[in-house]
C-alpha cells in the first residue's frame, strides 16, 4: 500500500501556534489524592451502575460500576480507601450530569490482586477483547470510545489498515509525546496486540514532524524489534487538526471517509498513542484503566505531564504545578482548540482528560459574518462553517442537519480563523445537542 502524502502539509487546517511548553519535561507520578470523585460514565456510550455501596472497603483496580450495553467501559477504583457517597458531575464528553461515586482514601494503596497472564501473546483474540472491555479501555485522545467496540468492526467491513495516531496536533497537549518517549516499547506491545486483534495488512505509526525526538526513538524501537516488517513510522507535517482521525486517514491513505460515515467505512482503524500503552497494561500487567498522563499547562508556574489517578481534582494538579499565574482567569479541559472550559476547581480528572490549560484570556466580541470564506477553506471535513453557524444561531436546526453538521469533528478550525470572532463551534454543539432532543424549526 502506498503512503501518499508522507510529510506533505493538509491543504485544510490552520497553523496554531503550538505553545509545547512541557514536551522536554519527564512523566511524574501525581501525589496520590485523599479522596477521588469516580464519574460512572467516561465514556460514550453508556453509563455504569455502581457495583459497590456507601460503607463498602475497596483496592485499586477494584471495579465499582459496569453497564451490561455493547457501547460502554466499567469504572475501577483508583485509591483504597472506603466508598464515602455519591454526587453529581458533568461527563464532559456528552455536557450531561451523571452519578459519580466519592472514594475516601486510606494512603495505604492498596491494590486488588492483578490477573496476569501467562502467555499474554498467545491469548485468543475472544479473550484479548475480554480482557481489554474489563479494563475499562476507551480512547485516550479525548474522544473516550469504548476501545473493545472499536476493535470489534461487523464482518462485512473489513479493515485493512490500522493507524496509531501519534499526531498530538492539539497545542499545548504533550501526553501522548512523553508516552511515545517513555513508555514507547510498552505502546508498541499494545499496537501489536491490536494488530494482531484486526489483522490488518498494513500498520502506521503517524507522528507530527513536531515530536522529531519521538519519530527518532520508536524508530529505533521498531528496527530492534520483531516488528520492523510491520510497523511503518509515518511523519506528518504539523498543521491543526492533523490528529482529526478523518484527516489522518486522507492524508496517510489519501482516502476520504464518506459523509456520515466512520474510518471502518473505508477499511480503516485508527486508536491514539496512549490508548496502545493502556491495551498493554491490560493485557500484559492485568492492569485495569486507573489512571493517565495529564499535561498541567499554560499560565502556571511549572508546567508538568503528571501521571493522574482518575477522580484526582483538577484544582489539587493546578497547586502541584505551583498553581496559576497571576492573571490566569481560564481553564480548559482538552486544550484551547477542542477543550472545554471548566468552571469547577473540584472537578475530576477523567480518562478523556488529556490536558488542563491555563490561560489569560481576553473576552473577544462576536461581529457579523463579513462572508469571507476563510473558515470554509480551512474545515477539514469539507463543511460551509459559516452556514452551520448562521442557522445555528437561528435556532434552524432542520438546515444544519442539511448542511452535515453531524460531520463537524468540533475542532475549532474555523473559529480560529475567523475575523468575526464568531464562536462556530459553540453555535455547533448546541445545534447538535438540540438535534439530539429532536428539536427541528
Ligand atoms: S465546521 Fe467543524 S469540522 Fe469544520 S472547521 Fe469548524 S469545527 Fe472543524
Ligand atoms: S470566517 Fe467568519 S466572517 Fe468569514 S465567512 Fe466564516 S463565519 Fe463569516
Amino acid at each position: 500500500m502506498d503512503i501518499k502524502l508522507k510529510k506533505k502539509a493538509s491543504p485544510y487546517g490552520v497553523k496554531v501556534p503550538e505553545n509545547k511548553l512541557s514536551d522536554k519535561i519527564p512523566i511524574e507520578p501525581a501525589p496520590l489524592p485523599d479522596k477521588v470523585v469516580i464519574p460512572l460514565q467516561q465514556n460514550i456510550g453508556a453509563p455504569c451502575k455502581a457495583t459497590v455501596k456507601k460503607g463498602e472497603r475497596v483496592l485499586v483496580g477494584q471495579k465499582i460500576g459496569d453497564s451490561d450495553k455493547f457501547v460502554s467501559a466499567p469504572i475501577h477504583a483508583t485509591v483504597s480507601g472506603e466508598v464515602t457517597g455519591t454526587k453529581m458531575v458533568i461527563n464532559p464528553p456528552t455536557g450531561q450530569l451523571v452519578n459519580a461515586l466519592i472514594i475516601t482514601a486510606d494512603g495505604k494503596d492498596e491494590w486488588l490482586e492483578l490477573d496476569v497472564p501467562q502467555s499474554p501473546e498467545s491469548l485468543p483474540v475472544k479473550e484479548l477483547l475480554t480482557r481489554i472491555r474489563g479494563a475499562g479501555i476507551v480512547g485516550l485522545g479525548g474522544a473516550a470510545f469504548p476501545t473493545q467496540v472499536k476493535l470489534s468492526p461487523p464482518p462485512d467491513k473489513p479493515i485493512d489498515t490500522v493507524i496509531l495516531n501519534g499526531c498530538e496536533c492539539e497545542p499545548y497537549a504533550t501526553s501522548d509525546h512523553r508516552v511515545m518517549l517513555e513508555y514507547g516499547e510498552k505502546m508498541l506491545r499494545g499496537l501489536n496486540i491490536i494488530r494482531k486483534i484486526l489483522d490488518p495488512k498494513a500498520v502506521y505509526i503517524a507522528i507530527e514532524d513536531n515530536k522529531e525526538d519521538a519519530i527518532s526513538h520508536l524508530e529505533k524501537l521498531i528496527a530492534n524489534s520483531e516488528f520492523r516488517d510491520d510497523f511503518k513510522i509515518v511523519p506528518l507535517k504539523s498543521k491543526y487538526p492533523m490528529g482529526a482521525e478523518k484527516t489522518l486517514i486522507k492524508m496517510l491513505l489519501g482516502r476520504e471517509v464518506p459523509i456520515g460515515k466512520l474510518p471502518l467505512d473505508a477499511g480503516v482503524v485508527v486508536h491514539n498513542a496512549s490508548t496502545a500503552k493502556a491495551i498493554y497494561d491490560a493485557i500484559y500487567e492485568g492492569k485495569p484503566l486507573i489512571e493517565r498522563v495529564v499535561t498541567i499547562t499554560g499560565a502556571v508556574k511549572q508546567p508538568k505531564n503528571l501521571l493522574t489517578r482518575f477522580g484526582t481534582s483538577i484544582g489539587s494538579l493546578i497547586n502541584y504545578c505551583g498553581s496559576m499565574n497571576k492573571g490566569a482567569n481560564k481553564l480548559i479541559m482538552g486544550g484551547p482548540m477542542m477543550g472545554i472550559a471548566q468552571f469547577d476547581l473540584d472537578f475530576p480528572v477523567v480518562k478523556g482528560t488529556n490536558c488542563l490549560v491555563v490561560q489569560e484570556s481576553k473576552l473577544r466580541e462576536e461581529h457579523d459574518c463579513i462572508r469571507c470564506g476563510k473558515c470554509i477553506e480551512v474545515c477539514p471535513m469539507g463543511l460551509m462553517p459559516t452556514d452551520l453557524a448562521r442557522y445555528a444561531k437561528a435556532g434552524r436546526y432542520d438546515e444544519c442537519k442539511e448542511k452535515y453538521i453531524d460531520d463537524c469533528v468540533e475542532c475549532g478550525a474555523c473559529a480560529f480563523t475567523c475575523p468575526a470572532n464568531i464562536p462556530i463551534v459553540q453555535y455547533v454543539k448546541v445545534a447538535k445537542k438540540e438535534l439530539a432532543k429532536g428539536a427541528t424549526r
